[in-house]
């Protein structure tokens, strides 16, 4: 991954907050406070206005500005959940090109990071559901020689199922977990967002 795909990334992810953000609103009404579509779709637009213009030497620098915008400008959990993410990431990769190796290896760092901040561990029904499952299936084609391209779309696939399993799940952390046994039958919303980054990484780098 180049840095123009990494810009492109987020700009995928930003377009894609746009699109699914009534959805995700949707479902943060039924076990939240409805403003989850609001703030990604603020937060990557937000994204979007500092990287214009912003020059990159790596890879690393591009995620490092996104995570650090996304923290400035989202209120609520998601905002420096993501944040930290996409700072502990770029905090991996210092050169102009990641390869998936390296990747997989920063996106673990980047994890590492949430869950130092928000201390969920699977099955606490959070956007943890859909990273774990799908950096494990990133890692595991990395580690296999497959390219980015091939570890990105097996990384969505597992962030799509690990968001859909949620749903059976009680919430432990987060708004949701103030409703107890009620939050169950509910697929939770930082888990489908999650799947959303990934898909969009999946189709900019096939391409
Ligand atoms: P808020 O809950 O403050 O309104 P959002 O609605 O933007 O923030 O984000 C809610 C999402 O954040 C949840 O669906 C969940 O996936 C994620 N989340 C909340 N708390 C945590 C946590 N401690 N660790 C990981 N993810 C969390
Ligand atoms: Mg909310």
């Amino acid at each position: 991954m180049d840095i123009h795909q990494t810009r492109t990334w987020v700009q995928a992810i930003a377009a894609a907050m746009d699109q699914n953000r009534d959805h995700l609103t949707q479902l943060d009404s039924a076990i939240g406070d409805a403003d989850h579509g609001v703030n990604m779709q603020r937060g990557f637009t937000a994204v979007g206005a500092a990287l214009d213009g912003f020059q990159a030497a790596g890879v690393g620098e591009v995620l490092v500005k996104t995570g650090t915008t996304l923290i400035s400008s989202v209120g609520g959990a998601a905002g420096p959940l993501y944040g930290t993410f996409f700072r502990a990431t770029g905090k991996q990769l210092s050169g102009p090109t990641a390869d998936a190796e390296q990747l997989a290896a920063a996106f673990d760092a980047g994890l590492a990071g949430v869950q130092k901040l928000g201390a969920a561990v699977p099955g606490d029904k959070t956007m943890v559901d859909a990273l774990v499952p799908a950096l494990a299936a990133f890692g595991e084609s990395a580690r296999a020689g497959e390219s980015e391209a091939v570890a990105a779309e097996k990384a969505a696939v597992a962030a799509e199922t690990g968001a859909q399993d949620t749903t059976p799940l009680q919430a432990r952390k987060g708004r949701a977990s103030y409703l107890g046994a009620r939050s169950i039958g509910h697929q939770d919303p930082g888990a489908t967002s999650t799947a959303l980054v990934f898909r969009a990484l999946a189709e900019v780098l096939k391409s």
